[in-house]
């Protein structure tokens, strides 16, 4: 849960200062994600662990209203929900302060508790917001049910254990890529060099993610760049959940990647044209309203 306050200016340490405003907004990148498929159109269920606090109830309440199943979800007794403080200024600076609370509880026990509906999914998408080792587990799980896996390596750890690399997709937006690899990115061939980079260390194919400049992607074809939607960005900020959802779904339905990275492309700009995260994720209605035209990859 994030909780936004606004204010004409960050306090300085040891400094009060009055909010102007205070929201309470779903978020978490496991959640926007699941969120984003469901509304792209697929049966969604999402895994993951909420403390015993108010907010882990409004959370998942939240999210059945907007089509995810939560009957995998957990809670953690005596623990809080993962949280962010998020206080923001009038010059749109920000500040952040996050809890990890019951996300840091999710345990590989847990992911095996779930087997079945990992084996009988067609993909699974992970991102890096609970612990590393049940990352793993999850992944090992859809691996041998020959369960598609994509990974959005966010955020990126000090260290990725070198088997998360070894999944169908994994997609980073540029800072992440930059991460992983150490390659600066600063254009489309340094793109394409830490994307073969991270096609080296085993995923089958990449998708570096480059806003409002598309989609870089990479595997045995070589690289290509999936063009991006055009539209007026008001607020990024879960445009890259927006689009990994949206790929799952479409990648799913279709079997060709390009066609899904386009729609991916095409919810993570229609998400960027609005304000506000998980309420308004794309729906599938919208984005082929917006572009009949989305399968053409040209
Ligand atoms: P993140 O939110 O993880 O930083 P990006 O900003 O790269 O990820 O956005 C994910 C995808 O959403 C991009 O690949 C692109 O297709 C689309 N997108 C994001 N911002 C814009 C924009 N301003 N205009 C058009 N498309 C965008």
């Amino acid at each position: 849960m994030d909780l936004v306050v606004r204010c004409a200016r960050l306090p300085q340490p040891g400094e009060t200062v009055a909010a102007l405003s205070y929201e309470q907004i779903s978020g978490g990148k496991g959640a926007n994600q699941a969120v984003a498929a469901a509304k792209a159109g697929a049966e969604v269920s999402i895994v993951g662990r909420v403390g015993d606090d108010a907010f882990g109830q409004l959370l998942i309440s939240r999210l059945e209203q907007l089509g995810v199943h939560c009957s995998s979800m957990m809670v953690t007794p005596q623990c809080e929900s993962g949280m962010a403080l998020i206080s923001v200024e009038e010059s749109g600076q920000n500040s952040i302060v996050y809890v990890e609370g019951a996300n840091g509880r999710l345990v590989p026990n847990d992911v095996l508790q779930v087997r079945n509906l990992i084996e009988s999914s067609d993909t699974l998408l992970l991102q890096l917001e609970i612990p590393l080792e049940t990352v793993i587990a999850a992944m090992q799980i859809a691996k041998q049910a020959g369960v598609r896996v994509i990974l959005d390596p966010a955020p990126v750890p000090p260290s990725l254990p070198a088997e998360l690399y070894e999944v169908d997709l994994i997609c980073p937006n540029e800072s992440e890529a930059q991460q992983l690899t150490g390659i600066m990115i600063d254009g489309i061939e340094t793109a394409e060099a830490a994307a073969k980079e991270l096609y080296s260390r085993g995923a089958r194919h990449v998708a570096i993610t480059m806003a409002e400049r598309g989609t870089l992607l990479f595997d045995e074809k070589g690289a290509r760049v999936v063009a991006p939607f055009k539209v007026n960005a008001v607020d990024t900020t879960a445009a890259g959940d927006a689009f990994a959802g949206a790929l799952a779904v479409a990648w799913a339905e279709t079997g060709n990647l390009e066609m899904a990275v386009r729609f991916g492309n095409a919810a993570g700009a229609l998400a960027a044209s609005k304000a506000g995260a998980q309420p308004s994720m794309p729906s599938r209605e919208e984005l082929i309203s917006q572009w009949p035209h989305w399968q053409e990859t040209d």
